[in-house]
């Protein structure tokens, strides 16, 4: 999709800093990170949102959340971790470009929740 800032961030039109990329599935940090190393992972091609998603496609991307969780643990060393996926705007989804929120959590006034 032509105006979708998601796709420009796969496409490398706009700049992102990805912390994990394959054929399927890019992980960028978020530009307004809630907690320290909140990271969104998308499929690289564009579906709206988890109704969208084909199962093949959320194989695809859920297949790497571990590694990409575990990347974050060491770099970043919480103590917990949500994954968060909004769907529609009435559920809070902004960016109209699947994705699933990695939030790392440090506990009691971290910033999140
Ligand atoms: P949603 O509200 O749709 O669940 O989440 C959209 C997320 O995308 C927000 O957390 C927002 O900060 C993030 N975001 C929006 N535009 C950009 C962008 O251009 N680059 C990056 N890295 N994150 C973005
Ligand atoms: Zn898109």
């Amino acid at each position: 999709m032509s105006d979708c800032i998601f796709c420009k961030i796969v496409n490398g039109e706009i700049p992102a800093a990805k912390v994990f990329e394959n054929e399927h599935v890019v992980a960028f940090l978020d530009i307004s990170q809630v907690t320290k190393g909140h990271t969104l992972v998308i499929p690289k091609v564009h579906k709206e949102n988890l109704f969208e998603l084909t199962p093949e496609m959320a194989r695809n991307l859920f297949e790497v959340v571990p590694a990409i969780a575990n990347a974050l643990k060491r770099e970043f060393e919480p103590i917990g971790l949500n994954t968060i996926n909004n769907n529609g705007e009435q559920a809070g989804q902004s960016v109209f470009h699947y994705h699933m929120h990695l939030i790392p959590r440090y506990g009691k006034g971290d910033g999140f929740g």
